[in-house]
């Protein structure tokens, strides 16, 4: 299927060639057709498998014909879970609209000065993209009129009714036109996402492409064994000295300990920032330019940039903390690897990870090699330790390889920063093995 066949119009089309992109991705193939129709969709794929564009095409060429109503309220509304995903969606609407004359997309998220909001509400808006929480606000001071609205989506839903905002898209929805169309995006479909797309949804064509557990083919997995937080701080010095290593996103479990490693990597004369969910929404804003521009090399993050953040230039996801849900880990290591690149994922994992990493092998229906960095091994465990072989899985060949990356043992590379590997000190509490739990937070 090309684009030309999936009934877009030319300003549309030539948008999307300019983008550079030559065949739709199998969810746009699936979902647009349908989607052009009026259908409602409840679509099922994994992140980074061009589903904003599988809406957004729909979405602007529902703009290319007037509303029969006149007014200021929205047309479109897209719902996202996080400001960062918000920001995306409004990026890819100007991308694909640019050719579409008086498109106005604006985005309100939690975090924004409301005056700024305010005055962009007034001059009315084509396409609305929002988190839940602000928008709720802004229905409720009277600046967001949705009874001109012809469609809806709800893009990660899984991901909103995780973060708590079921009450609020409930409210959300019933103050618009019950004739919209609804398309529900979702990387799973879990009992409560069906519970939404019933009471939302009306009679809607089911698409199921590239389902959690089918594997990242293009994104290389690996897992470190971690003694403990010193080794972790070595393993992750050295990876981030790799000429291979173009641009990190370094996942923490908590807040603070993204912000502790960030300015221990920044005093060892890495390039790094944090990015969590107790950040002011313009140095969040901030710290994601610079990473999209390549100034800014690590990024050390919690689970708020699991998903949404979409930079070609990120070579390797590193896990300095492994996630509590599977889901996380998809979401995470989908941040490497975009668009048809090659990406590496790597996991430091503890003697306490060891039922997590079952959960994730499961879900990914993947075997997770484990390998070792010459110079960096895991102490060896006594072999009539239990555990001294925590994470052979029935596995049919050996579970541990080398890693034949950059050697540890070499002195620094005179390119990098701070000289010989492993300078820096993470004075984290949260140590190998430490509770983890969701560090995210709702984004208003
Ligand atoms: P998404 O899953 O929407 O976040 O998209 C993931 C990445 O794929 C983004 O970088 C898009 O720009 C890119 N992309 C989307 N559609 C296509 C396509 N048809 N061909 C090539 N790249 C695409």
């Amino acid at each position: 299927m090309t684009f030309a066949e999936l009934g877009l119009a030319t300003p549309i089309l030539e948008a999307v060639t300019a983008a550079g992109y030559t065949d739709p991705t199998a969810v746009q193939a699936q979902a647009v057709p349908v989607a052009l129709q009026g259908r409602d969709l409840m679509v099922s794929s994994q992140t980074g498998s061009g589903k904003t564009a599988a809406f957004m095409l729909p979405a602007l060429q529902l703009l290319t014909v007037p509303h029969p109503v006149h007014g200021n309220g929205p047309r479109v509304l897209v719902l996202t879970p996080t400001r960062e995903l918000s920001m995306q969606v409004t990026r890819a609407s100007e991308t694909y609209g640019r050719n579409l004359r008086r498109v106005k997309t604006v985005s309100i998220v939690g975090g924004m000065p409301y005056p700024v909001q305010n005055r962009m509400l007034k001059m009315g808006v084509d396409i609305l993209v929002a988190t839940p929480g602000r928008l709720l606000d802004q229905m409720n001071s009277g600046r967001v009129d949705l009874s001109r609205l012809q469609l809806l989506v709800l893009d990660e839903a899984d991901r909103m009714l995780d973060m708590g905002f079921s009450e609020d898209l409930d409210a959300i929805v019933s103050k618009m036109p019950a004739s919209r169309q609804t398309m529900l995006f979702s990387a799973t479909m879990e009992p409560g996402i069906v519970r939404l797309a019933t009471s939302m949804l009306n009679d809607p064509v089911r698409i199921t492409v590239d389902t959690h557990q089918t594997p990242h083919v293009n994104i290389e997995q690996r897992m470190h064994i971690a003694d403990d937080m010193g080794h972790k701080n070595r393993l992750l010095d050295h990876l981030l000295r790799d000429v291979e290593m173009k641009q990190a996103i370094v996942f923490t479990s908590t807040k603070r300990s993204a912000d502790d490693l960030a300015q221990s990597l920044l005093q060892s004369g890495f390039s790094a920032a944090a990015l969590h969910g107790d950040m002011k929404q313009s140095q969040r804003s901030r710290t994601l330019q610079s990473l999209r521009s390549g100034g800014l090399r690590v990024l050390v993050a919690t689970d708020v940039a699991a998903r949404g953040i979409d930079v070609q230039g990120i070579s390797h996801v590193i896990n300095y903390d492994l996630p509590r849900q599977a889901e996380d880990y998809v979401h995470r290591i989908g941040r490497t690897g975009r668009a048809g690149r090659q990406g590496i994922a790597i996991s430091f994992i503890g003697i306490r990870d060891r039922g997590v990493v079952r959960t994730i092998e499961r879900f990914t229906s993947q075997t997770i090699p484990i390998t070792t960095i010459p110079g960096l091994e895991p102490r060896p465990r006594p072999a009539s330790s239990p555990s001294s072989r925590p994470y052979d899985r029935d596995r049919s060949g050996p579970s541990v390889r080398r890693h034949t990356g950059p050697s540890a043992g070499r002195p620094g590379n005179p390119a990098a920063p701070g000289g010989p590997g492993g300078n820096f000190r993470h004075r984290d509490r949260a140590a190998t093995g430490a509770p983890r739990g969701r560090s995210y937070s709702r984004p208003d």
